[in-house]
């Protein structure tokens, strides 16, 4: 059996407006029903103004996954009846959408898989129903009306693996873009599966929609859900019914929820309230002159300019903040491979316990310099990061304030060395005369007299110069 998988994915995009009125986008833990005006509440009446910041917004995303933006597009109302709908409708785009024919390149177990994408639209979100325990259902408007895109593949995905891969390929692409936070819990990410078995390749079986994945994980485990569903109906002889299943994470089961409609089923037509936006070369090229650099950019520079292995440059890509942040560390300490073993290594290792690292590029900057000119070593160094982020304190104000520093100052070591010869003739008068193996009680005993904390390649030079004169 072959699987093949398709995915219609929503992302919110991160305006200060909502789509078609004035009312902040950003209704996160905001009073129900506090951030709504007669537009969003569907009053009779009250007219739409489309967002430019929310078209400009797709279309960054349609240059980033290749697409083509066609000279015009236009808004068309998607009908159905709920009650998180005031206006009993919802404004989409139907047969002009405003990026079409793109791909996105996604990397599984090291290959490149590429994902076609039909279309990238832009539309309004719907209000929120809160089902309350004494049985009544209330409704929160305050998402009504804010602005989606909704990017739908072509059914090029064949396992749960791409599926998931292309989710992350794609999340990260947004982030990057500085259009979408895409936080899968909080829901500015959400994703749809379409998917269908046969025994055929690259032939499409009876398909079922999954919806309410949000999660990574829940996009494999849903998928993986249905598929093995598909395979037991289809190898028993029987028929997969076309529906919609809404996906249960905590019970790891996909539960239907309705049969699935048909697009005649929502009676599109064009808004009447709304012209068809008209999208000039000049107005492409605007945008694209004011793209952020995406993650495919990124790590093209960081190899040629930082000559990083792809391991590093994957891990110090993944996220925007990372990128930044090895940039400017890099910037005053001019070592790539020494910034990017530390970041790798201790960094990703206290980012597990801590929200955001915790040391300024630039006093990080400052700390790799004192640990390159062996005035503390890495172990200690180590330790000094941990504390940083432990205490919010500068990692050079920790090593000065736990006198960490190592002596190097080879006039103050040279003091302490001919001090300790005079003080051992006899020692030294021995390691003359053949027993060098006695180098290490010497370099030891410089390390008790000065605490641990001379620098050991400057003691054991000194002191063969010394004992070998
Ligand atoms: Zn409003």
């Amino acid at each position: 059996m072959y699987t093949v998988i398709g995915l219609e994915v929503h992302a919110q995009l991160k305006t200060d407006t909502k789509l078609f009125c004035g009312c902040s986008a950003d209704y996160f833990q905001k009073a129900p029903n506090s951030q709504v005006c007669p537009v969003c509440l569907g009053m009779p009446g009250a007219l739409p103004v489309l967002n430019q910041k929310a078209v400009e917004y797709t279309m960054r995303v349609g240059f980033a996954l290749n697409c083509t933006i066609p000279d015009r597009c236009k808004f068309d109302r998607k009908n159905y009846f709920y009650p998180d709908l005031p206006k009993g409708y919802q404004i989409s785009q139907f047969d002009e959408p405003l990026c079409v024919d793109g791909y996105l390149d996604c990397e599984v177990d090291g290959e490149v898989h590429r994902v076609r994408i039909n279309r990238v639209h832009l539309e309004e979100d719907a209000g929120k129903l809160i089902h309350a325990a004494n049985g009544t259902s209330q409704v929160d408007l305050n998402r009504a009306c804010v602005p989606l895109i909704e990017i739908v593949t072509e059914p090029d995905i064949k396992s749960p693996e791409q599926a998931a891969a292309f989710m992350k390929a794609l999340r990260q692409l947004l982030r990057y873009l500085e259009i979408c936070d895409g936080d899968l819990e909080k829901g500015s990410l959400r994703c749809d599966a379409n998917i269908s078995l046969h025994p055929e390749p690259d032939k499409l079986g009876t398909k079922t929609e999954v919806k309410n994945i949000n999660s990574f994980k829940a996009v494999e485990d849903a998928i993986k859900f249905e598929q093995a569903r598909h395979r037991k109906i289809l190898e028993s002889g029987q028929e997969i019914v076309q529906q919609t299943l809404g996906w249960d994470a905590d019970k790891g089961i996909a539960v239907p929820q309705r049969a699935k409609e048909a697009s005649d089923d929502y009676r599109y037509f064009p808004d009447p309230d709304l012209l068809p936006v008209h999208v000039s070369e000049d107005w492409r090229d605007e945008v694209r002159g004011q793209m952020p650099a995406t993650p495919a950019q990124w790590r093209e520079r960081f190899s040629k300019d930082y000559e990083l292995p792809d391991y590093d440059i994957g891990v110090l890509t993944e996220e925007k903040e990372t990128a930044v942040y090895f940039d400017q560390v890099t910037e005053k300490f001019n070592k790539p491979k020494e910034v990017s073993n530390w970041m790798m290594g201790e960094i990703m290792r206290l980012l597990k316990d801590h929200d955001e690292i915790k040391v300024s590029a630039s006093d990080f900057a400052d700390f790799l310099q004192v640990i390159d000119e062996g005035q503390i070593n890495r172990n200690t160094g180590k330790e000094v990061i941990e504390a940083a982020f432990e205490t919010g304190k500068t990692p050079l104000a920790i090593i000065e304030e736990q006198g960490l520093k190592q002596i190097s100052n080879t006039d103050e070591l040279a003091q302490v060395i001919d001090q300790l010869l005079a003080d051992n003739a006899d020692q030294v008068e021995r390691y003359r005369s053949g027993k060098t193996g006695l180098m290490g009680w010497f370099v030891g005993q410089v390390m008790a007299k000065t605490q641990g904390k001379a620098n050991p390649k400057a003691v054991n030079e000194l002191l063969e110069d010394r004992l070998n004169a």
